[in-house]
Order: structure tokens, then sequence, then C-alpha cells
């Protein structure tokens, strides 16, 4: 599992690291934009919330990530990037996989100081279908607005405006940031210095997967 606060990497890191590990990336953000590109009814209910920077509600959020790593798609393991975000969502996280006979491994906390977090936040580009992360200074697409990977639109997401930043970081530290002394007790807690580069941070989590 990676927890960390919006633009702390977990992202690019997730998609990476399950790459490496053969294993799937299970992003709670990005199922919600998928199901709003696909324009379904959970799409449009969870959009509503993401664009005000405020978390979908539990019971939704809950039952979509339970169903996904219920998947075949995810019987090897799989990474969690986004989820959970709340004591609930943790607890009923713990309530499944013990159901399941399975339990988390592992939780990456990835630290990375506020004005990184707003200056690669500010920045960031999105593509609005295969979900690819650009950044407006550093590493924009090729073509202006148009996706490297698949051709598709990049814009910026609406909840990565400043005062939508600004609201998710409020979020965070309310509702994700107590999850930080949960699995700290748990004992399943590492913690990784975020503010290097893509590079330098992922090597980092490998580090931490490895020992
Ligand atoms: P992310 O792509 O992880 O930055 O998530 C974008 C938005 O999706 C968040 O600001 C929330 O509105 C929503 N979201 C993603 N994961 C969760 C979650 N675990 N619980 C509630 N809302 C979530």
């Amino acid at each position: 599992m990676l927890l960390g606060p919006p633009g702390a990497g977990k992202g690019t890191q997730g998609k990476a690291l399950a790459q490496r590990l053969g294993v799937a990336h299970v992003a709670s953000g990005d199922l919600f934009r998928e199901h709003e590109a696909e324009g379904t009814e959970l799409g449009r209910l969870a959009k509503s919330y993401m664009d005000r920077g405020e978390l979908v509600p539990d019971h939704v959020t809950i039952g979509v990530v339970l169903q996904q790593i219920h998947d075949p798609d995810c019987a090897k393991g799989y990474i969690l990037d986004g989820f959970p975000r709340t004591l609930e969502q943790a607890q009923a996280l713990d309530k499944a996989l013990g159901e399941w006979g399975e339990a988390i491994d592992l939780v990456l906390y990835i630290q990375v100081e506020e004005e990184e977090l707003v200056r690669r936040l500010g920045g960031r580009l999105t593509c609005e279908s295969c979900q690819a992360v650009y950044h407006r200074d550093h590493s924009p697409p090729k073509v202006e607005g148009r996706c490297d990977v698949c051709g598709g639109t990049v814009c910026q997401r609406e909840d990565d405006k400043p005062e939508k930043i600004r609201q998710r970081f409020r979020v965070y530290q309310e509702q994700t940031a107590p999850l930080v002394e949960y699995y700290r007790c748990q004992g399943k807690l590492k913690e990784v210095n975020g503010d290097g580069s893509i590079q330098e941070v992922g090597q980092a989590l490998r580090a931490a997967v490895a020992g």
C-alpha cells in the first residue's frame, strides 16, 4: 500500500512498482475517473466530490475497491494507491482481507514537503483517457494537449486547481493522516523520503520493499 499526501507520487511510483513486481495497480482515483470517462452513474457521483476536492463517501469507495481487488487480475497481488483514505476504509479493508485469509504486507508512507507538493500538483497535467501524468514545466507532452501514450486529451484536472489543492490537503490532514499511526501500530509502516526525483524515490521504495 502506498500512503501519502496528494502529489507525493503514489500514482507514478505505484504503476512502476506494480510493473516491476508483476502485480496489479489499484488506484481508487483512477477507478473513479474511468467511470467518469465511461459516463456511468457512479462516475457522475464520484465527479461531484472529486471536483470539490472532497472524498467520495466511504460506502461507495469501499465497494468499488473491494470489488476490484477481488478480481482475478489481482490474484497475484496488488499495490493499493489512494485507498484507504479514512479510518473506516482501513477497517473495512482489514475486515474483508481477514475474511478472505489475506492481509496487507507493507505500507509505504511517502513523505514530501508541502511546498514541493504544491509545485508538483500545480503544474500537473493528466490524460483524460489513459491517466498518463505530465508536468507543464518538467515533462510536458510532445504535442501540446495530446497524450504521448494514447493520443488522448491532456489537461489540468479540475481538482489540481489551486483552491482545490488546498482543500485536498485539508482533507488529507484531517481524514487520511491518522492512518499513518493506524498502520504504524500494526507494525506495517515504512517511511520513505519522497522529495527526490522520480528515479530516486523509486529506488528508495524498491529498497524498502526488498528490505
Ligand atoms: P487521486 O487520483 O488519488 O488523487 O484521487 C482523486 C480524487 O478521487 C480524490 O480527491 C477523491 O475525491 C477521490 N478518491 C480517490 N480515492 C478515494 C478514497 N479512497 N476515498 C474517497 N475518495 C477518493
